[in-house]
């Protein structure tokens, strides 16, 4: 993955076969206080209309089309949206209506972007003959499988994982390590999971012959990065984005 920015915007960019990747930090936008600057979440106490001028701008630096983004309202589960080639993605831009309750997006079509917010879950992406999908994974949405369904769906052989709380820093319950006993040892050290190291091995279980991680954590870059368990909820998100090119 290679560091770029454009605007005062600053994205890690990842290149998969057919699509193209970008994972946003928190440099370049507008918002203020604990949303300083890019939040493009409209779900938090930040004001709307800075959340829509980040966004515009974000759009503009990655060269997208703000009005065919695909979001979902994010719930931590697993389910997935099909995007066509024609299909309406108002949200982005106008977050009148909440979109489907959703976690994970494909889509074989160009000309729209698919989009995850984050603020320490992990933006995955993957990309296989079948498609391109963009995925929302916090740990229940990893343990409930939402990497194996999409990788299945578009025959994913190559993956990036974007920023996301590490090892270093996610305390976890005995509940949450034991959902992903079956991987093998090694991803608990005391009370701490890597779920970075969860999402690699589910990749690669799935058939996934290369994946590109970023291994940044959230919780410890707060220069870079949001995050909801440092900041206690009041935060704003950074995106996951991928498409087709
Ligand atoms: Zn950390």
């Amino acid at each position: 993955m290679v560091w770029r920015q454009s605007g005062g915007i600053e994205w890690l960019e990842a290149s998969l076969p057919r699509a193209r990747v970008c994972f946003t930090t928190r440099k370049g936008g507008i918002s203020q206080h604990s949303y300083e600057s890019l939040n493009l979440g409209v779900l938090t106490d930040d004001e709307r209309a800075s959340v829509l001028e980040n966004r515009r701008r974000l759009a503009e630096a990655l060269g997208i089309d703000g009005r065919r983004v695909a979001m979902g309202r994010q719930v931590h589960g697993s389910e997935l949206q099909i995007h066509g080639p024609g299909s309406v993605e108002p949200h982005y831009l106008d977050p009148g209506e909440m979109p489907r309750e959703v976690d994970g997006h494909l889509t074989t079509a160009t000309g729209l972007s698919m989009l995850v917010l984050a603020a320490d879950c992990l933006p995955v992406a993957l990309s296989g003959p079948g498609g391109v999908a963009m995925l929302h994974c916090g740990w229940r949405g990893l343990a409930g499988s939402i990497i194996e369904r999409a990788a299945a769906s578009v025959g994913a052989t190559e993956a990036a994982v974007g920023p996301g709380i590490g090892p270093c820093c996610y305390e976890v319950g005995e509940e949450v390590a034991e959902a992903f006993s079956d991987l093998g040892p090694g991803l608990s050290q005391g009370d701490n999971l890597d779920l970075w190291e969860v999402a690699s091995r589910k990749l690669k279980r799935t058939g996934v012959e290369r994946v590109q991680r970023a291994d940044l954590c959230t919780f410890c870059d707060s220069d870079r990065f949001f995050s909801h368990r440092r900041d206690r909820g009041i935060t704003g998100r950074q995106a996951g984005i991928a498409w087709i090119e």
